[in-house]
């Protein structure tokens, strides 16, 4: 008997997704650096993307990153690094972004004191307004880390529809590219590396929009969940079903909707509020807000309904279910990205990659 609760992840179907935005980036002549985050860099998942044809893999922590040091492939480390970790951040990335030239500073320090040359892509923000620099001040930037020892300028980049749900589109990427070209002009280089963001962006290869000097993506949803982000639509030929979570029925009795008593708050503070259903056939499933946030799941059955949520119980109304279920059965869900990221982050769920 498997283990429960678990999510189970179907290294084909990740093989597959990546391929298919490997080859919308290809199409378009960009890179991808597939960003293996929301799966906390485990190894067997993240090989699945290579042999998929990614170019890179990327992740926002370094400890991830450190998981995926056997793997031959370039690493971008995503979020700017931590100047109390310089010296990780130049062992396990080849490339980061960047936008604090204090920070870039010590990275070229540690870089030429491990006698390595470490790349960096300057972050842009084109009103986002999470990380980079603003654009008027790319010009002056780019000069102070072209002349730091053990760095390379490998490029710039931005970073959109995270904190302001800004949507990438011809106007503020092509203003990206205008970037890249006065900082080309000004020092008379070539920046290797346009990067023009994450799964929010992969619709403007689908309209044929992105702006020609983007050569590279940052996408993780896209190819774990097969949906792009700026629309929240699902990306022609892929599976969203990569990832499963599969908990065990561990009671299953038929109880009446509404509980019995005067009704205070429930574990979280919250006063609950029940619709009146009858007497319903309820299944406890052993998973809990404690792993996820209950809500985010989805049951493979339509027929079922979650009711909530302590921190350890998931209770589900199975009266409509497809089929028969009895105690110790497993019941199988649909992830978003929100739920995706709590489980894999969560100790206590088992992870099987088949
Ligand atoms: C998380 C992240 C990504 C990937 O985002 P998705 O929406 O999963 O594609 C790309 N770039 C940066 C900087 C990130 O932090």
């Amino acid at each position: 008997m498997n283990i429960c609760p678990r999510i189970e992840v179907d290294s084909n179907k990740l093989r597959h997704n990546t391929e298919i935005i490997v080859g919308l980036c290809k199409k378009n002549n960009i890179q991808s650096a597939a960003v293996t985050k929301v799966f906390c860099g485990i190894p067997e998942i993240a090989e699945a993307i290579v042999q998929g044809g990614v170019n890179m893999l990327a992740d926002s922590r370094i400890d991830n990153l450190k998981k995926l040091a056997h793997l031959k492939i370039p690493k971008l480390l995503l979020r700017l690094p931590m100047q109390s970790r310089i010296a990780e951040v130049v062992k396990y990335a080849d490339i980061s972004l960047n936008s604090e030239i204090a920070t870039i500073e010590k990275i070229s320090k540690e870089a030429v004191r491990q006698n390595k040359v470490h790349n960096i892509i300057l972050m842009i923000d084109l009103g986002d307004l999470r990380e980079g620099v603003w654009e008027s001040d790319a010009v002056g930037t780019a000069g102070e880390i072209l002349k730091l020892d053990g760095i390379n300028l490998m490029g710039i980049g931005t970073n959109l529809t995270c904190y302001g749900g800004v949507i990438p589109s011809k106007e503020n990427l092509g203003l990206l590219s205008e970037v890249a070209t006065r900082i080309e002009k000004e020092f008379e280089i070539k920046l290797e590396i346009i990067s023009g963001g994450n799964s929010s962006s992969i619709y403007l290869l689908q309209r044929e929009e992105m702006p020609e000097k983007i050569n590279h993506l940052r996408p993780g949803e896209a190819i774990v969940l097969g949906t792009e982000s700026a629309y929240g639509e699902i990306i022609k030929d892929t599976y969203q079903d990569v990832f499963t979570f599969v908990g065990e029925i561990i009671e299953l009795k038929e109880k009446q909707s509404i509980p019995i008593g005067k009704i205070g708050v429930d574990a979280f503070g919250n006063k609950p509020t029940f619709v009146d259903r009858g007497v319903r056939k309820r299944a406890i499933i052993a998973v809990g807000r404690q792993d996820v946030q209950v809500e985010h799941l989805k049951p493979i059955d339509e027929n079922m309904m979650i009711l909530g949520a302590s921190s350890d119980h998931c209770i589900i109304d199975i009266t409509d279910a497809d089929k028969d279920y009895a105690v110790g059965d497993e019941i199988r869900f649909g992830v978003d990205y929100g739920a995706l990221l709590q489980l894999m982050t969560s100790e206590y769920i088992h992870k099987v990659t088949k």
